[in-house]
């Protein structure tokens, strides 16, 4: 249930804020739905706010501030890392900025069990998220630890679009899409952030 009001919450999200980043599919599929309170808290809590960091989309940055994540925890958004391998090239412009659904987020200062967390937290607002453990999962040892996210509310480019479905398939997103073991968000989120990624892409 509480993904399903998730989902709500995001479509109460886009009729609240109107045009900004939503797709008509979700004002459409919004009509007559009973009022959710569950939307009114988010809206509340995750109210819109300058870009935390350019390069994001304004939905994105909105949900990173929402679960704790400060400017200075981002470490990538439009970019051009050899490690990123394009997966960071610019998405889109949203109210006139260009953005990329992918950032990444430092890990340095969290405990494994704080990583963890902070992947649950990123799910439930809509974000695909592995953490980037040099040596395991197909990450390899000679690259930097890291959490790489794909917010799925917003049109991006296909290398996304795979990474999308292979977080919903319990994959680790790379070229190698071998199974992911570090932490496997639920079935039901997974689910929540491909049916997001869906209705924008
Ligand atoms: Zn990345």
């Amino acid at each position: 249930m509480a993904s399903m009001k998730n989902l709500r919450s995001w479509m109460g999200l886009c009729l609240f804020w109107g045009a900004a980043g939503c797709g008509g599919a979700e004002l459409a599929d919004s009509a007559g739905e009973p009022v959710d309170d569950s939307s009114l808290e988010i809206s509340a809590a995750c109210p819109r706010k300058p870009l935390l960091k350019s390069g994001l989309h304004p939905d994105a940055s909105d949900r990173l501030r929402c679960i704790g994540v400060s400017a200075s925890q981002i470490s990538q958004t439009i970019g051009s890392a050899p490690a990123s391998a394009g997966y960071h090239a610019k998405d889109g412009t949203a109210n006139g900025q260009p953005y990329t659904a992918a950032v990444d987020i430092r890990t340095v200062g969290r405990s494994e069990s704080q990583i963890r967390t902070l992947l649950s937290d990123l799910g439930k607002q809509g974000f695909a998220a592995w953490y980037r453990k040099p040596g395991f999962d197909g990450w390899p040892s000679s690259e930097a630890p890291h959490i790489h996210a794909v917010y799925a509310g917003c049109a991006m480019k296909p290398e996304l679009d795979g990474q999308v479905k292979d977080y919903r398939a319990g994959l680790n997103g790379l070229a190698s899409h071998t199974r992911y073991t570090f932490w496997v968000a639920p079935q039901a989120m997974r689910d929540d952030v491909y049916n997001l990624w869906n209705k924008h892409n």
